[in-house]
């Protein structure tokens, strides 16, 4: 057997276990090494059946004291029982609807029994226990690997044909620089492939686990830095020469400390020739709207565009409208482009981007159809960026052309001097795999996108990401490693904390007293709905929420106006529905998830959710954020009458803290990384070992190494460097299946 040696012909391996083994994408022998337990059975320990602990899975040494007895009991079930007994003690072993033990087990053999110990009138017993021969142990008696399977595919198969792969292949070879394994005192490759199937014991499994995840956090790292470095080299427009105190005047309000350093550190990058590609990272209402107007203005200042990405429509027309507002005093247009806007208006907006007449643009995705074109597109901003992949940042990005005009007069052109060129490494990163753009992840994409920009290569506009998730840092680091980052940590003054209460059913008609309450006060309410749109396992249908909608509206509030939006809607019943809303015409707005995201109405007062449960904890304080905007005291009510342990734990949660870090930490906690996005979120490689919520030291010590690398040699371009190279390539563009 090598590496290549088909799995059909290993022995033990038939045409139907070969097909069950391709699903799991086992093809070669050499593919068995790699295939990664997804845990592991510690089966070291034998215990004497009195010894053994009850309730755990163990070990157990015993030797038949009868032969098995089978018992019909009826159709679909029969029992197959028998005594065991050690030189202490004796139970019984029951195995349901596995009439083949009768031949596996004979009175007088000595086997070891793998299950639970059961206590059972104070007697021990075993139920379906896996079993083996004492004599000659396999699985018994060692830590055993568990692997995920497919139908067919016992772990037993699996872990032997590995077992196997490991003993006859050559070992596979070392992937890590030798001075990165002896500085950061990792194991070599050889001996972690062993110890990560079958590990000796905790401190060998230990260890293989590290190793591998330094390895695939050090890849990816190099990966984005690569990206990175490219960027920081190619040319990018230069918004300089434009203090912004005059911006500050256009504000109806005072920049908090934090609002401003951020706008000051992304002015800082926008002055440079290099394109800027920063993350502002701040909760919700703590004012990211008024930084990214900020970068708007110092780009349109400089006779450049702007184009804003919003991931709702009532999003994109709230930030035109509070943008233009914000703008026009300076006699800065403000357009608005979402899909549903009649093709005349559209037409409009289109040709003024291509004129440049229009500076200005905020819409949805449809930003990124193909008739939008920009005269000088300058700078993105993506707003709530968790919501967009990051190859539709780049798709934005990509609309950006080298100016065929000088920018207004006065102005200085983008960048003179700027790299002629791509770094070589980043160079072979986009254009060394064919066909890498239309394949690729994301990330990925935005460099070979932006590349490809108008007529010169190293052209990339200056993009601005802004982030309502407050994301963990170690998953802010991988997702967000390509971006420098600034935070705003600090909310407007004059806020109130809203309270938060977690409510059931019984209590539903105090809770319609209490929005009557603050009705009279002059305050607004929002009431939400799970609804098809976000949520389909389990959501109301539309139709239900229509139907609560005009409930509320005739029997519980007959007196009030009440508004419904939802996304389904049309465009501009969705959209007069928020105007009203806005404008305090309607009271109580019954909506879906669709207020998620950055609406804001300072007014509103009290938000209440029903279904609670039904939401991830992140995703109810993006709900909750829409209130507390304003100097008035709010109200966030869950509505939920689960009464699983769990789930309450969980929304008590938030009626604890409104730190969204803390929130987002106990997220991740409670759903993993893999959820917290929902699927396809963030098109980063999957990680195979490596946990971004135990391994942040690993993920320092990775990076550190990445950037160590790369200062020594920026290209990778050393002979003994090119392995490493052929990896990120490969990471960053082969295997689509692998970015999820
Ligand atoms: P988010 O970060 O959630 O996008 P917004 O930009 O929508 O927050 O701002 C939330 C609210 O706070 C808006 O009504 C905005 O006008 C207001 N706001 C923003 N910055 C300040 C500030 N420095 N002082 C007072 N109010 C502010
Ligand atoms: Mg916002």
């Amino acid at each position: 057997m090598d590496v290549s040696t088909p799995l059909r012909e290993l022995p033990g391996v038939g045409e139907s276990r070969a097909k069950g083994l391709e699903k799991l994408g086992l093809r070669t022998a050499g593919d068995l090494v790699g295939y990664l337990p997804r845990s592991y059975e510690d089966r070291r320990q034998v215990y004497a059946i009195a010894e053994a602990p009850v309730g755990e899975p163990c070990c157990v040494r015993v030797m038949a004291a009868e032969e098995p007895r089978r018992m019909h009991i009826r159709r679909g079930l029969d029992v197959t029982r028998l005594k065991v007994v050690d030189g202490a003690s004796a139970m019984l072993v029951t195995f349901f609807n596995q009439g083949y033990v009768r031949q596996a087990l004979h009175r007088g053999e000595e086997y070891i029994l793998y299950g639970r110990v059961e206590l059972m009138g104070g007697h021990r017993q075993m139920t379906n226990p896996q079993f083996e021969e004492a004599e000659r142990p396999w699985a018994c008696g060692r830590i055993l690997p568990v692997y995920p399977l497919t139908a067919g595919i016992t772990n037993h198969l699996l872990a032997g044909l590995v077992e196997r792969a490991l003993h006859t292949l050559p070992p596979p070879a070392e992937t890590l620089p030798q001075a990165l394994l002896e500085q950061h005192h990792l194991a070599p490759a050889a001996d972690c492939w062993r110890s990560i199937h079958f590990p000796a014991d905790e401190t060998a499994l230990e260890a293989a686990r590290r190793r591998f995840a330094f390895e695939e956090l050090f890849y990816l790292s190099l990966g984005l830095a690569l990206l990175r470095e490219r960027r920081s080299q190619g040319r990018g427009p230069v918004f300089g020469e434009t203090g912004l105190e005059d911006f500050y005047k256009l504000l109806p309000f005072t920049l908090t400390g934090a609002q401003k350093r951020a706008l000051e550190e992304a002015a800082a990058d926008l002055a440079l020739p290099r394109p800027m590609n920063r993350l502002v990272q701040g909760d919700v209402g703590s004012g990211k709207t008024a930084v990214a107007a900020g970068c708007a203005w110092l780009a349109v200042r400089s006779g450049w565009q702007c184009a804003m990405m919003a991931p709702t429509e009532i999003l994109a027309e709230q930030h035109a409208k509070t943008l233009s507002a914000m703008l026009s005093p300076a006699g800065i247009e403000v357009g608005l482009l979402t899909g549903s806007m009649r093709a005349a208006e559209k037409r409009k907006v289109l040709s003024a981007l291509e004129t440049g007449a229009l500076p200005f643009v905020v819409g949805t995705h449809a930003l990124l159809s193909q008739g939008v074109a920009f005269r000088r597109l300058g700078l993105v901003i993506t707003d709530e960026q968790h919501r967009f992949g990051v190859e539709q940042r780049a798709a934005l990005a990509a609309k950006a052309n080298t100016p065929k005009d000088p920018p207004q007069a006065g102005r200085r052109l983008c960048g003179e001097g700027g790299g002629d060129s791509l770094p070589p490494a980043a160079d072979k990163i986009t254009k060394g795999c064919p066909g890498a753009a239309c394949r690729a992840g994301e990330v990925e994409q935005r460099a070979a996108l932006a590349a490809k920009a108008g007529g010169e290569e190293d052209f990339s506009p200056n993009v601005l990401v802004m982030s309502a998730t407050p994301i963990p840092r170690t998953l802010a680091l991988i997702i967000y490693g390509d971006l420098d980052v600034s935070v705003i940590d600090e909310l407007p003054p004059g806020r109130m904390p809203v309270k938060t209460v977690l409510v059931g059913e019984s209590k539903r008609q105090r809770m319609y007293g209490f929005v009557r309450d603050q009705v009279k006060e002059g305050r607004q309410v929002y009431i939400v709905c799970p609804a098809v749109e976000e949520n389909p396992e389990g959501a109301w249908d539309l139709k239900a929420v229509t139907e609560y909608a005009r409930v509320l509206a005739e029997q519980v509030f007959p007196d009030l106006r009440v508004g419904l939006v939802h996304g389904r809607m049309k465009a501009r019943e969705k959209e007069a529905a928020m105007a009203a809303f806005t404008a305090g015409e309607t009271h109580i707005l019954v909506s879906t998830t669709v207020i998620e995201v950055g609406v804001d109405v300072p007014n509103a007062s009290l938000i209440i959710i029903e279904n609670a449960d039904r939401y991830g904890l992140s995703q109810l304080h993006q709900l909750r954020g829409r209130v507390g905007r304003g100097s008035h005291q709010s109200w966030c009510v869950l509505v939920s009458d689960n009464r699983s342990p769990d789930t309450r734990a969980r929304l008590k949660v938030l009626t604890q803290t409104n730190d969204g870090f803390k929130i987002a930490e106990e997220d991740l906690k409670l759903r993993g990384p893999g959820d917290f996005f929902g699927a396809r979120q963030h098109g980063l490689p999957a990680l195979r070992v490596a946990d971004l919520e135990t391994d942040t030291r690993v993920l320092r010590e990775a990076q550190d190494a990445a950037a160590g690398l790369l200062a020594a040699d920026p290209g990778l371009e050393l002979p003994e460097h090119r392995p490493l190279l052929e990896r990120v390539r490969r990471l960053f563009a082969e295997d689509p299946d692998r970015f999820n």
